[in-house]
């Protein structure tokens, strides 16, 4: 192996305990921050994550407020929890686990969040906060992967970014990330031509895709950092949408999966609780 590997893992861990800090900091002035978690239904792997971000958000000294709607709640009753939440000053934070249930307008319930509470950062109004380099609550996922390139290469200035995918979000925020930085972006997608090509200039490389081991070895440019973010389910275990056997003999540098993006979302959704929290109570961003 040539490249070096960025473990999400420890980063996460590392990110968690300065929160924990600060929470403690916090509670000592009589704030104690709180995330609201909302699941509709019962996707295994949204119960999976709820319970995750549950047993975190507590680990830091937050406090984690779980609500559990069955999958046939009519709309109305899941907009009335939201403006409940909006209204309710121990909660900072609220997420509601997506994909929603099929009879639900998910860009409606997203929007109907007080985006000073969207911790997810998927509101509209946050996504042109941060379109046009406003403070804004930034999407836990892509400001993980940011946060990692960052400590990974210092500046990213004049870099060549390619980012496969372009998900409201991955993909299309992580090119604002970068382009915030900037980066030189550029966002594929399925109907993107020669994208092996295109790959190949790319200094930074994002795959968010949903294929596994999509992006072959020959694909990177030798010495480029590679953020694999993709969560694929196959026979053998979890895999990412690049190819890391083959890629960890040319990139620079390459996250695992598990292990590199994944852990690092969770740790950015309680970076964000405590941002909003801070923000509320006038207080400067954490670090
Ligand atoms: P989406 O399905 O919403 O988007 C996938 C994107 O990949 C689309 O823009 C699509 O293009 C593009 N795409 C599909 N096939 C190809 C192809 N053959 N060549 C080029 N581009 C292609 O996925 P998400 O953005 O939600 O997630 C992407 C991956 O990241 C998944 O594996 C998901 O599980 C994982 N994920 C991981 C997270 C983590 O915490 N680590 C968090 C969120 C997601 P088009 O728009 O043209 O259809």
């Amino acid at each position: 192996m040539t490249a070096t590997l960025i473990d999400g893992k420890a980063f996460a861990a590392n990110l968690r305990t300065r929160i924990a800090t600060e929470v403690a900091g916090l509670k000592d002035q009589g704030i104690v921050p709180g995330l609201a978690v909302v699941l509709v239904g019962e996707d295994p792997a949204s119960q999976v994550y709820v319970r995750s971000k549950g047993r975190m958000t507590r680990e830091v000294g937050m406090n984690s407020y779980e609500h559990k709607l069955p999958a046939d709640t009519p709309q109305d009753a899941l907009l009335a929890l939201i403006d409940q939440l909006n209204e309710d000053p121990a909660v900072n934070g609220i997420l509601v686990q997506l994909p929603l249930p099929k009879h639900m307008d998910e860009a409606l319930v997203i929007n109907a969040i007080d985006p000073a509470k969207d911790v997810d950062g998927f509101n509209v109004l946050n996504v042109g906060l941060l379109a046009t380099g406003q403070k804004a609550m930034v999407p836990c996922t892509p400001l993980g992967c940011l946060m990692m390139l960052r400590d990974h290469l210092g500046s990213l200035s004049g870099k060549r970014a390619v980012i496969i995918g372009r998900s409201n979000i991955v993909g299309k925020p992580m090119a604002q990330l970068l382009l915030r930085d900037s980066a030189t972006v550029t966002i594929a997608h399925s109907r993107t031509d020669n994208l092996p090509e295109l790959c190949r200039q790319a200094d930074i490389l994002v795959a968010a895709v949903g294929h596994p081991r999509m992006v072959q070895g020959d694909w990177i440019k030798p010495g480029a950092t590679v953020i694999d973010v993709g969560i694929n389910r196959t026979d053998d275990g979890l895999v990412g949408d690049v190819d890391f056997d083959a890629a960890k003999e040319i990139a620079g540098a390459i996250t695992p999966v598990p292990g590199g993006v994944g852990p690092m979302t969770i740790a950015c959704l309680l970076a964000n609780t405590l941002t909003a929290t801070a923000r509320v109570y006038g207080l400067p961003d954490p670090e």
